[in-house]
């Protein structure tokens, strides 16, 4: 699957839509991403979930892994998927007390684990979730993502691959391209 096989399913399910946008952030933006969008389709879901399994062992060669894991709730479905497509097991952390926790599951020594995750923007829950594993005594083999919104910004002590990597273009409402073009300004549905 290309880079614009992935980019129009995104499209064709408007998990990705270009226009004119007021973000939560009040900045504007062409773009407005929302990856459950895209997710509400299984069969679509686990098309994205096997290119990035294929991806991920192109990239890295040797992806030896017992289990995925996945923090809670965006993550859920992408890491049932990945683990799918590897034949490997499928386990989650979740949050309590506004922090990720391993409530349900046991961790081996030395077990080793991908890391599965929807979208990426600063990466706080990936790295939570990498500390949970590597606090019980497991190793992080590969992180892997379906949409990577960083920039390159985000970065981990394992292999990261991501499906897509789109940034968005943000504007100061005071100097914005599209509000000059007289583009009509959307507020989209918040999360
Ligand atoms: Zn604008």
């Amino acid at each position: 699957m290309t880079q614009e096989d992935v980019l129009k399913l995104f499209e064709e399910t408007s998990a990705l839509l270009n226009g004119h946008f007021e973000l939560r952030s009040g900045l504007h933006s062409n773009q407005f991403f929302q990856c459950a969008l895209v997710l509400q389709y299984p069969r679509i879901a686990g098309q994205l979930c096997e290119a990035l399994v294929e991806k991920m062992k192109d990239e890295l060669k040797e992806l030896e892994v017992d289990t995925v894991i996945a923090p809670a709730m965006g993550g859920i479905t992408i890491g049932h998927d990945v683990a799918r497509a590897l034949g490997v097991r499928f386990i989650f952390v979740e949050k309590e007390d506004n922090k990720l926790v391993l409530r349900r599951f046991k961790i081996k020594p030395g077990e080793r684990f991908v890391i599965a995750e929807d979208v990426v923007t600063r990466g706080g829950r990936v790295q939570e979730t990498v500390d949970i594993v590597k606090e019980n005594g497991g190793e992080v083999a590969a992180i892997g993502i379906l949409v990577n919104r960083s920039g390159g910004k985000a970065t981990f002590d394992a292999p990261l691959v991501s499906l897509l990597d789109i940034e968005p273009i943000t504007y100061d409402p005071s100097d914005c391209p599209l509000c000059r073009e007289g583009l009509e300004l959307v507020h989209p549905g918040s999360k």
